[in-house]
């Protein structure tokens, strides 16, 4: 499991992630391989929780008119598979992301969190972890066997770059 930048308290007031304007949002979290292998092993969830392009697929939000991940509790705003949930929802504010040829940690400032504290010695610190932890050789080896989740996301915040050749994307 990755450390945290956002305190989940924070997180559970916050409504803006885990609900996308589209069914078929680029910002619906991308699957790791032996993430879609072990939800499609619980019989309690159903395989159209995932997408041919190997995301979480979004549903009409039943009260709303967004879409929203199939495994959040919209009641209290818990994620229903938060010990198991992906590899992307995880990293969040933060993403993997391709960029003029470069493999670079990114950062959505849409998320209220990171943006009042994006300068701070706290993100700092947090980002040096990060970028620490992505390039070890394990994380490399899972993101170089696992291109999907190396997307071209628009309009996020560069911070570190990874030690990946663009050519696996
Ligand atoms: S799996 Fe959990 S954390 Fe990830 S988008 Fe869905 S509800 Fe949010």
């Amino acid at each position: 499991m990755i450390k945290q930048f956002v305190p989940q308290e924070f997180c559970l007031k916050c409504q803006g992630c885990c609900r996308f304007k589209e069914a078929n949002s680029v910002w619906s979290p991308c699957l790791l391989d032996e993430e879609i292998q072990e939800l499609l092993d619980k019989p309690e969830i159903p395989a159209a929780s995932i997408s041919i392009d190997r995301r979480i697929q979004p549903i009409a939000n039943p009260g709303g008119a967004d879409f929203i991940c199939p495994f959040l509790e919209t009641l209290n705003n818990q994620c229903k598979i938060y010990s198991i949930r992906p590899f992307e929802c995880q990293l969040y504010p933060f993403l993997i992301n391709l960029r003029k040829n470069k493999v670079l940690l990114t950062v959505d400032l849409n998320c209220p969190y990171a943006y009042e504290r994006i300068n701070s010695q706290e993100a700092k610190e947090y980002i040096v972890y990060l970028a620490g932890y992505l390039n070890s050789t394990p994380l490399l080896s899972m993101l170089k066997d696992n291109p999907q989740i190396i997307q071209a996301y628009e309009d996020l915040r560069e911070v570190a770059e990874l030690n990946l050749p663009h050519e696996i994307k």
